[in-house]
């Protein structure tokens, strides 16, 4: 009688590992790599240990595991034990691509090229986000934001899609499909001047101001169709990063800051949308929310980190007040500072903006922190110290007063 019962309390914990993989998912094609991540989680009552492809895996205690494995081209399979179960995931990994033969970039190499048709008047059609003036056809930085209804002096370059522009005597390129000939309009000469794209819209708002003058946009990444990274428990980023903003917003608004959100649903604003509304409703900064995964072939636990993007000076002023203070709450996740990179959301001529990436969710660490309540919320009152940092007159942080200065220690701490 006692076996009995001892086999009938013992036998459900070991049937019920209850195996998931959350990437890669099954039949999922990877490009061609030597190795991937695998994570998914169990149900812990039974199984201490999963075994992938024969291979003993730490579980971590929220039931998350993590394993590198090798792949090959073609269809790779994994089989992952835990107790009783088993499970059996097969993807494909793509040959590796041969060196592509690269068409040579079309170059304008003179204003008389002969690629040029003859120039006449052109109006800018597309947003502020999408008339870009870029330095090369189909590639190169931006070197103007125009405004919607903008005529500027334009040539078709022949067998492409593209017009060459020129401003301030300057040749520069812009897509067809922003641009509509007009013919009622002379040709505008090549030194035509840029227009300012936001005249109206400081760098930064006046110092010295209460959060209740102070309007913020915050755009939770992805959304809808696009659900961004995936944690162990295949969790979905585009819901965290809706998390952490509803978080951001409640303390921002509790501080008195005005808050706007790019999406407070499971909708998907496009990339253009989400900068062209924090100008419409010209707010003074623009923070996108992400969580970060690593790709496919590389070992998240050697890749955590914190970090803020920005793709302007201005968005990069903001950045590295936010990341700072986000930095602190997060150690000892590895802080990476504020960093330039060129990002759809935040090159945004007008308003400064940037994109937070809080922490890494396909590590079961990252996972379990991220989703956690009070983790959203340090995070959140961090954000709105950051801005705080942003409001305040450098002038003032620059000179402490006397009393804010620490005594030496010795002399070498003076040098
Ligand atoms: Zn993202």
């Amino acid at each position: 009688m006692r076996l009995l019962v001892a086999l009938c309390v013992a036998w459900p914990l070991v049937a019920a590992a209850d195996i998931r993989v959350a990437f890669p998912a099954e039949r999922q094609k990877l490009p061609f790599v030597e190795q991937t991540y695998l994570i998914g989680a169990i149900d812990r009552n039974g199984a201490e240990t999963v075994y992938v492809n024969g291979l003993t895996t730490g579980v971590y205690r929220t039931g998350a595991f993590l394993q590198m494995v090798p792949t090959k081209p073609g269809t790779n399979t994994v089989v992952v034990a835990a107790g009783r179960d088993r499970l059996v995931r097969r993807f494909v990994v793509a040959e590796q691509a041969k060196p592509a033969t690269v068409q040579p970039p079309v170059v304008v190499e003179s204003d008389d090229s002969e690629l040029l048709l003859k120039p006449s008047a052109w109006t800018t059609t597309g947003t502020l986000f999408a008339n870009r003036v870029r330095v090369g056809i189909d590639a190169g930085e931006t070197r103007y934001f125009l405004p919607k209804g903008f005529t500027l002096r334009g040539a078709e370059v022949k067998g492409t899609s593209w017009v060459c522009v020129w401003l301030e005597n300057a040749r520069g390129f812009m897509p067809k499909s922003v641009l509509a000939p007009n013919h009622e309009a002379s040709v505008p000469p090549k030194g035509l001047l840029a227009p300012d794209p936001a005249p109206t819209f400081p760098d930064h708002p006046p110092y010295g101001h209460p959060p209740s003058d102070v309007s913020i946009c915050l755009d939770p990444g992805h959304g809808g169709s696009d659900p961004g990274s995936l944690s162990p428990h295949g969790w979905k980023e585009k819901d965290v990063n809706l998390m952490q903003a509803r978080a951001i917003r409640d303390a921002l608004q509790k501080a008195g800051f005005q808050v706007i959100m790019t999406r407070d649903g499971d909708s998907f604003p496009s990339l253009y949308e989400r900068p062209q509304l924090a100008v419409d409703q010209h707010v003074d900064a623009f923070i996108s929310i992400h969580h970060n995964a690593t790709a496919v072939n590389r070992d998240p636990r050697l890749a955590r980190h914190t970090t803020t993007y920005a793709s302007t000076s201005n968005g990069l002023a903001l950045a590295a007040c936010i990341q700072k203070h986000v930095g602190q709450v997060l150690a000892p996740v590895q802080n990476a500072g504020a960093q330039m990179k060129s990002y759809a959301v935040c090159r945004n001529p007008a308003v400064p903006s940037c994109l937070i990436e809080v922490d890494f969710i396909n590590l079961p660490e990252g996972e379990e922190e991220s989703w956690d309540p009070d983790r959203l919320k340090k995070v959140a009152d961090a954000v709105v110290l950051g801005i705080l940092d942003w409001m305040t007159d450098p002038a003032k942080k620059a000179e402490p007063g006397p009393e804010d200065l620490p005594e030496p220690e010795s002399e070498s701490d003076n040098l």
